[in-house]
């Protein structure tokens, strides 16, 4: 079995959650299965070997799961990009919309030195709302967006166009689109 195969494999559709209408994908058999989480990271941090990474942005939560181990392999900075309230220094944040509801994240002020070169990471990439909240906070605490990767895109929610006319020229990569 490929990896691809087994990526998709184990990664389930739940239908009506978190509300209905929602399709949510759900990633847990794949995390929990070793080969399978295993070769997910090592693709995410293969493809970006060459972009000289200097902190990778997980956003929460179920990004943290991937950027943590990706930034451990770049030899990277790991940053945490949180829901409100859960960071306890002065944040910068930005609302952004959700393919089922709203939001707002925050990072903190002093999370990226002027000019860093960050990756952004999450599970599913949908409308990409989050993402491009992510990356705005990114810019303006001072550093550079070098690239958003995400474990799977949801095609007919078109995220990716939606990044590529806020974020133009920032990739954008991801292991699976459904
Ligand atoms: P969006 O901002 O619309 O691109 O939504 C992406 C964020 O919402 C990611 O953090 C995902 O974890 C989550 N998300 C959105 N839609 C889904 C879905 N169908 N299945 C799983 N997670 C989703």
């Amino acid at each position: 079995m490929s990896d691809e195969q087994l990526w998709r494999s184990r990664i389930v559709d739940v239908l009506d959650f978190p509300s209905e209408g929602v399709v949510f994908k759900d990633i847990s058999p794949l995390l929990a299965h070793h080969d399978a989480f295993s070769a997910a990271v090592d693709a995410v941090v293969a493809h970006h070997l060459e972009a000289a990474v200097d902190k990778v942005v997980g956003i929460e939560a179920r990004g943290f799961i991937v950027a943590a181990p990706a930034a451990y392999r770049l030899g990277a900075g790991f940053v945490p990009v949180r829901k409100p309230g859960k960071l306890p220094g002065p944040t910068h944040e930005e609302a952004y919309s959700l393919e089922y509801g709203a939001n707002v994240l925050q990072v903190h002020r002093d999370a990226f030195s002027p000019g860093e070169r960050v990756l952004i990471v999450d599970d599913v990439l949908a409308t990409g709302g989050t993402a491009a909240a992510a990356a705005r906070l990114v810019f303006t605490a001072g550093a550079e967006v070098v690239g958003f990767s995400v474990l799977l895109e949801l095609g007919f929610l078109a995220g990716r166009a939606a990044l590529a006319a806020q974020h133009p020229g920032v990739p954008v990569h991801a292991l699976l689109e459904y």
